[in-house]
């Protein structure tokens, strides 16, 4: 892969495979969460991957942490010393020291952590399992972390419940970088917050980033925080990428007909420059279970045409009209003052 990045997904796909119910494996649906997914992520940037809930970018979060391992595809990871490893190929002895590496971050700081363990046990953890250190280093590293994480150390023998919302979700990010991880993957780190901490916690890994050299991937279906966050954004639908740009671009100069919907979508301050199509719009979903063999938004597309129910679009965007449709960015601005 280009040496500029750290990780190139290759055709991944995962299936899901449910519903025997009494008639066996002939009621069987197999699921496409993740539907022959290309994307790149360079060293030391943001990668946003945006879209509506189900639309499969928790998923593809999963299969990058191998907390599920991909039907189909190719996941390189090129670790410090320059060599790629194909991480939906390796086992799980494989994998155990690159579990260090490449950490997440949780939606939700209130359920994320163990109630009946202190900061310390909680931070120190992965050191401790990873084999990392013992003893009184554990310790130093745990407060070192929680001081860049812009907690005290000597709280922390407390638990959880000691601290707020936005403290907790310190501690959690505090516990995903103990290991001094190179890729940070992190799926709505910050929508269980308040407005007000939201901010604070972005700020927090942006300086973080720049301190320890990270890269993320960032998963939110929030707007706002990928355009306050993200290098470059990849927006999903159904499954499939369908449109991946710089943020500023696809903020201001949209290529997609759902980017364009999501941003239209976005909750506006001023409820005088509300207009009645500012949702995004509602018709049906196909299934993604169903062969659909023309684009996946078409049912829900103002600019649909005749083709776009026969054929799907090959390649980014995903969209016949790509070149031809001039898209509204301009609520671009509405979404920055939102953040
Ligand atoms: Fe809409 Fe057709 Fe483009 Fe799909 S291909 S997004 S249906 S215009």
């Amino acid at each position: 892969m280009p040496a500029e990045d750290i990780l190139r997904i290759e055709g991944v796909s995962m299936q899901f495979t449910g519903g025997a119910g009494l008639f066996g494996r002939r009621n069987r649906t197999t699921v496409r969460a993740v539907d022959e997914v290309n994307l790149s992520v360079r060293k030391g940037e943001t990668l946003g991957l945006v879209g509506e809930s189900g639309c499969g970018k928790t998923t593809l979060g999963r299969c990058i942490l191998r907390a599920h391992k991909p039907s189909h595809g190719r996941i390189l990871y090129r670790r410090d010393d320059g060599t790629e490893v194909d991480l939906a190929a390796l086992s799980r002895a494989q994998l155990r020291p690159l579990r260090t590496e490449i950490r997440t971050v949780f939606q939700d700081p209130n359920s994320s952590l163990n109630p009946r363990m202190t900061v310390q046990q909680i931070v120190g953890e992965p050191l401790v399992v990873n084999g990392l250190a013992r003893g009184s280093e554990v310790a130093d590293r745990v407060a070192d972390t929680l001081r860049r994480c812009g907690l005290r150390p000597e709280l922390m023998r407390r638990y959880p419940h000691a601290f707020s919302g936005g403290e907790r979700q310190r501690i959690g990010i505090a516990r995903a970088l103990v290991t001094q991880p190179r890729l940070v993957v992190a799926d709505e780190a910050v929508s269980a917050l308040d407005v007000s901490v939201r901010s604070q916690i972005l700020n927090l890994l942006e300086d973080l980033q720049e301190e320890l050299d990270l890269t993320y991937v960032f998963i939110s279906h929030d707007l706002s925080v990928i355009q306050h966050l993200c290098d470059r954004v990849a927006v999903m639908y159904l499954g499939r990428i369908v449109e991946e740009a710089e943020t500023e671009d696809l903020f201001e100069q949209p290529r997609h007909p759902y980017t364009e919907a999501l941003l239209r979508s976005v909750p506006r301050p001023d409820p005088r420059l509300r207009r009645r199509d500012d949702v995004l719009p509602a018709g049906e979903v196909p299934a993604p279970d169903e062969a659909f063999a023309g684009c996946r938004f078409q049912p829900r597309c103002r600019y649909a045409e005749d083709i776009c129910a026969r054929e799907e679009p090959a390649t980014l965007p995903r969209c016949h009209f790509a070149e031809d449709l001039t898209l509204d960015g301009v609520y671009a601005t509405d979404v920055r003052q939102t953040s």
